[in-house]
Formats: structure tokens, C-alpha cells, sequence
């Protein structure tokens, strides 16, 4: 068991995560109008560690939405988007307002009806690694000003442009 431990511990100490301690995130730490697709990360509710990366494209209202790692999220499967999709959806709308976010979208919200209402998308997949990358960006400059180095963040994912 100790010894379990002491192997663990010498294996975290390789820099695989990003040196800054990770405070807690906010529910969506990152979300952006970018690439025809309202996307962002999400928070899972349950562990720090993970997040989800979470997108519905414009016009066609695809979803799509994978952990940090390319799982695919469990919550989403056809045209019922999971509870990520609504995060990110209601965060857009509190950042961007639901006029703006509905029209890059391209969906017709009707008078007191929400985002997702409008919505008519079907499960679509969509590049996650270029949104945690930015996010990790986006992290690094929030909390690393100044720094001249590599971001060694970016070795922490390394499956770009593979995402099935
Ligand atoms: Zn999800």
C-alpha cells in the first residue's frame, strides 16, 4: 500500500499538469463565439481534475461534448443535450446576452423562451483539443503574467487534431 503510494508520488512529480495549483474552477471557466461554434469548458461537478469541452455549432445546432482526455460525455447521446451543453449555453447568454448568442447561432428564440429551447441539434462531432488548448491559454495568462517559458501545458494533452 505504502509503497503504491510512494510510486504514485514519484510519477506525479513528473510535470504533467500545469505547475500553478489549481484553485477552484468556476462552473464554465471559458467560453467563446469561435470556428461557426458557441464553445467552452466545463467544470465537472464532481472532480477538479476534469473537465468537459463542450460546443453546439451554428446552423446545424450540432453538440458535441468530450472530457479534457476525449472521452465522450455520458450525459449526451442524439438530440439530448447534457447538462454541460446547458452550462455552457446558459453561461454564453450571461456573458454575450441571448440576442447576440442566438444569432451566431442562427436559432429563433421565441419571447421568453430559453437558448436550448430553440435548439434542434443532434450530436455532432467537433474539434475539442483547439478549445482546451485556448482555455489552457487563456488559464496560463491569467495566472502566469509575465512568463517567458513554454507552455508546458500544452504537452499535457497531446492528442491534437485527433478527435473522432
Ligand atoms: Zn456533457
Amino acid at each position: 500500500m505504502s509503497a503504491d503510494s510512494t510510486a504514485w508520488e514519484r510519477r506525479s512529480a513528473v510535470r504533467v499538469v500545469p505547475p500553478a495549483e489549481p484553485r477552484k474552477l468556476a462552473k464554465v471557466p471559458f467560453v467563446e463565439l469561435a470556428d461557426g461554434r458557441l464553445q467552452g469548458v466545463v467544470s465537472s461537478g464532481s472532480d477538479i481534475a476534469r473537465v468537459y469541452v463542450s460546443s453546439i455549432a451554428a446552423k446545424t445546432h450540432g453538440f458535441s461534448c468530450s472530457t479534457n482526455n476525449n472521452r465522450p460525455c455520458g450525459g449526451l447521446s442524439g438530440t439530448y443535450p447534457c447538462k454541460h451543453l446547458h452550462a455552457l449555453a446558459d453561461e454564453a447568454v450571461r456573458q454575450y446576452g441571448l440576442d447576440r448568442v442566438a444569432r451566431y447561432l442562427k436559432v429563433e428564440v421565441g419571447a421568453g423562451e430559453s437558448l436550448m429551447s430553440g435548439l434542434n441539434g443532434t450530436k455532432e462531432p467537433a474539434p475539442a483539443a483547439v478549445v482546451f488548448s485556448r482555455f489552457l491559454r487563456h488559464l496560463a495568462y491569467l495566472e502566469l503574467p509575465g512568463t517567458a517559458e513554454p507552455l508546458v501545458e500544452m504537452h499535457w494533452f497531446p492528442a491534437t487534431g485527433a478527435v473522432g
